[in-house]
């Protein structure tokens, strides 16, 4: 069997790298995911992980065929044909990857060029993991392509203090940065209305010109990005001059990236043409971080600061704060603003940033467990496909963490057993009621069993 290129691979990506320049953030994004599937002397066959990357085939073909088969030349000396396939979608995989440190800011010139532009919210310092991978992969497809052909409108909902509009002002920086020839406009939807307001106000007053400037502002630009979507929903003559924005923009292939805290099909009061023209892009959504997520956020801004906490604590900020990312950063000032408050001269032990956090996290109402939830989250602890843990196969590998499922759904939901084993798609309540026993009986005295039960727990948020 032929795998020289799988064997060298990781030398294959480097050379691409360094010879053809790719930056960073797309180095990441777009090449690193990519996988060997099969090669022969004259062909080989890449995945590229849908997943993880978005619909992103055409593009990968056309920017990087010719330079990864020029890199398997010059690596293997074998001359082969690529063709990129779209792999199968794999069990997340819960790698977390940051990309902060790893790229040159050009900070300073461009803030003061464009000072909408919030500092620290780029590609650059955006923590990538399952819970936003492809509303990040799709932003860094946008940001890279900006003409309004990869996914238009890409439209980024999720609840607030996700990312969305660190991932809008990341796109802004990017094309800024890297394509100073497409003239870009970013504007929250308060901004927008306020305006929509003022020019309708004056051009009733006799400015004659206050409607035309208003269009030129938004509608001659190549990229127009637009935050928080949801508020002008019932604001009329907004909402107006928004869709007639929209449609010119749209219709001449410009580039349009909306966020909301809904998807399309949910927003109340929008005619349906609009859900729909609103969802013809790429409408991408962003969950709540995980724990290794939260902690990889903590660790992000712990390398920021000046005072360090310890591992104990990042721990528990990360388990007990993670509604949003807004909010555990918040947590976790917090908890630097107290040790530095109280200026001890020992390091601030777990015990007292708990007591720091007290009316921060006994606000946050306990999150109701799902058997659903509870399964996922068993699932990708132990790397096993849903469809099988559900499966009547009964190997070790997969008894095990179905017991698990079991304890974790008869500990932390109300469900009955019988329930328990409908959700797991087994026949009959007692084995339910034999794994829960198995796991409770075997938890004092096995350790590893202690400890996945540990991270589980961790996972769910639970004590
Ligand atoms: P939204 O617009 O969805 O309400 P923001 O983009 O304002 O949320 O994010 C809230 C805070 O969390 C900001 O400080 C932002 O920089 C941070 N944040 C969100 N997602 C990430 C991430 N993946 N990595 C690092 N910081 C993040
Ligand atoms: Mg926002």
């Amino acid at each position: 069997m032929n795998t020289e290129i799988k064997d060298n691979w990781t030398q294959i990506i480097e050379f691409l790298k360094e010879n053809y320049d790719v930056i960073d953030v797309l180095y990441r994004t777009w090449i690193l995911p990519l996988e060997v599937i099969s090669e022969s002397d004259t062909d080989a066959m890449i995945a590229i992980d849908e997943a993880r990357q978005g619909d992103i085939i055409n593009l990968i073909d056309k920017r990087y065929k010719i330079p990864l088969q020029t890199s398997i030349e010059a690596i293997t000396g074998k001359s082969v044909e690529i063709e990129f396939v779209s792999k199968k979608s794999v069990p997340e995989n819960e790698g977390v990857s940051s990309y902060y440190n790893t790229e040159d800011v050009k900070t300073k010139s461009i803030e003061e060029k464009y000072p909408f532009l919030r500092s620290g919210q780029s590609f650059v310092n955006f923590v990538v993991s399952s819970s936003n991978q492809l509303a990040h992969a799709a932003a860094v497809a946008v940001a890279e392509n900006p003409n309004g052909q990869m996914y238009n409108p890409l439209f980024l909902y999720s609840g607030p203090g996700l990312g969305k509009t660190h991932l809008m002002h990341s796109i802004s920086r990017y094309i800024i940065e890297n394509h100073p020839e497409y003239k870009i406009r970013y504007t929250t939807s308060e901004n927008f209305t306020n305006d929509v307001v003022t020019s309708i106000r004056e051009s009733k007053s006799n400015n004659k010109s206050a409607m035309t400037e208003l269009r030129d502002k938004y509608r001659n630009v190549d990229v127009l990005l637009i935050d928080d979507i949801q508020f002008i929903i019932d604001k009329e003559s907004t909402l107006q001059e928004f869709f007639h924005t929209f449609e010119e923009l749209f219709q001449t292939g410009r580039q349009l990236v909306i966020s909301s805290d809904k998807p399309p099909s949910e927003m109340d009061g929008l005619e349906d043409r609009y859900k729909t023209r609103f969802a013809s892009g790429l409408p991408v959504d962003i969950k709540p971080p995980d724990y290794e997520t939260a902690l990889a956020i903590l660790m992000q801004k712990q390398d920021e600061s000046d005072v360090k906490l310890s591992n104990d604590i990042l721990s528990y900020i990360a388990s007990n704060a993670r509604h949003s990312i807004r909010e555990l950063k918040g947590a976790y000032n917090k908890v630097i603003l107290f040790s530095k408050l109280t200026r001890s001269s020992e390091d601030i032990t777990l015990d007292m940033a708990e007591n720091a956090l007290k009316d921060f996290i006994s606000d946050n109402a306990e999150i109701r467990l799902t058997a659903e939830y509870i399964i996922d989250i068993v699932c990708s602890h132990f790397h096993v496909d849903k469809d099988i843990l559900l499966s009547d196969r009964r190997t070790d590998e997969l008894v095990y963490p179905r017991q698990i499922a079991m304890y974790l759904c008869s500990q932390y939901t109300s469900l009955t057993q019988q329930v328990i084993a409908q959700k797991l798609k087994r026949k009959n309540h007692t084995t339910v009621q034999h794994g829960v026993k198995k796991i409770k009986d075997s938890l004092p005295v096995d350790n590893e069993l202690q400890m996945d039960i540990i991270m589980l727990k961790k996972k769910l948020n639970v004590n």
